[in-house]
């Protein structure tokens, strides 16, 4: 994946700064001697720097950790990956992520002293205005636990945490070599279903840190009990535990083994196993008629599917259908600059976004 090519105009582009303004900082960062200007395309290059920016991402079933020297492109991390995450316990799982911490950092060439930032993203809403868990705290989080602390008192830096959908909003916006969107949202449809919204390139959290969640719009007003206390939310149709259970039920039926994970439920629906097909399809068209109700709110021109349920495109292709279907045509019609399209970042992109966060507050806390 090709980083757009980092000529000042693209990151006047990028940036939606002025040519002047870029200007001006280039020449500032050249003076300090932490940048250089190519001679032949007028590339902006950063010169040689041993800082390491690390990202965490702490899912349900999964857990991914990126490291980078910032001397290095976007695309060029080190990452670890486990198909075990917080579902477990928090306490239960620190230790691994810590050494998962360690190796990633050490791919990098450096040591953990050199670690400048470290973001964290996270399943489950987190309060803008106190930095913790929104309350009430629900599974897999317990009262007490705190991830930004624990990892950033151990590695010496000030740990930034946020939801783990908005910030894979926030790596798509930054990373994607799709036109500059303006207003981006970004589906994690995983264990559980989450929205990133990006506004005027503002990550939109709301005031409790609510903003985007998804998986908890009314669909069926009749339906299941939801944790969250609701009924009929978005996340008893298509989160995981539904989407296993449709599966099992077929299956008793026909007598084939029953699904034990999301992720046997993709493989067998790319595997072309035509009940995983149907489930897979089906939740995205019903991912697609809320979506719908999101572009009418919102008009955004990227609407990006993330997480596990993107690893099928037959899910893209069933919210597709039901997005044309029920949204008005001119908030999705690909004149308006509308794109649905899958993550080009993959499972990587929450984990990259909390690199982001990492970087962004280390820049606004002055260096410290
Ligand atoms: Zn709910």
């Amino acid at each position: 994946m090709a980083i757009k090519s980092g000529t000042q105009a693209d990151i006047a582009h990028r940036t939606l700064l002025s040519q002047a303004t870029v200007s001006a900082a280039v020449r500032e960062l050249a003076t300090a001697g932490l940048i250089s200007t190519a001679k032949d395309r007028g590339k902006v290059c950063l010169s040689p720097l041993h800082d390491v920016g690390v990202g965490v991402h702490l899912g349900f079933n999964h857990t991914t950790v990126v490291a980078r020297r910032l001397d290095k492109e976007f695309d060029q991390v080190t990452s670890q990956v486990r198909s075990e995450g917080v579902s477990r316990g928090w306490q239960r799982a620190l230790p691994d992520v810590k050494q998962m911490i360690e190796e990633a950092i050490e791919g990098t060439g450096q040591q953990r002293s050199h670690v400048l930032s470290l973001g964290i993203a996270v399943p489950r809403m987190i309060n803008p205005q106190t930095a913790e868990f929104t309350l009430p705290i629900l599974p897999p989080w317990r009262e007490g636990d705190d991830p930004a602390g624990d990892l950033g008192s151990w590695l010496g830096v000030r740990a930034l945490i946020d939801n783990d959908a908005n910030l894979g909003a926030l790596a798509e916006q930054t990373y994607s070599t799709r036109e500059h969107a303006e207003t981006v949202v970004y589906v994690k449809a995983s264990t559980g279903i989450g929205a990133g919204i990006i506004v005027h390139n503002n990550v939109l959290r709301g005031h409790g840190g609510m903003a985007g969640e998804m998986g908890h719009l009314t669909v069926d007003p009749d339906g299941a009990v939801c944790q969250c206390g609701g009924r009929g939310c978005l996340e008893t149709v298509i989160g995981a535990d539904a989407l296993i259970a449709q599966v099992r039920a077929a299956r008793a039926r026909n007598g084939a083994p029953p699904p034990e994970t999301l992720e046997q439920v993709i493989v067998s629906a790319n595997a072309h196993d035509a009940v995983c097909m149907r489930v897979i399809h089906d939740a995205g068209r019903r991912l697609g008629h809320s979506l719908a109700q999101l572009c009418n709110l919102l008009n955004p021109d990227l609407v990006v599917i993330g997480g596990q349920l993107a690893q099928s495109q037959l899910l893209l292709e069933g919210c597709n259908e039901s997005l044309r279907r029920f949204a008005l045509p001119g908030a999705v019609a690909a004149s308006s600059k509308f794109v649905l399209g899958l993550s080009e970042l993959g499972t990587q992109a929450e984990a990259q976004g909390a690199l982001v966060l990492g970087l962004r507050g280390h820049e606004h806390s002055g260096g410290t």
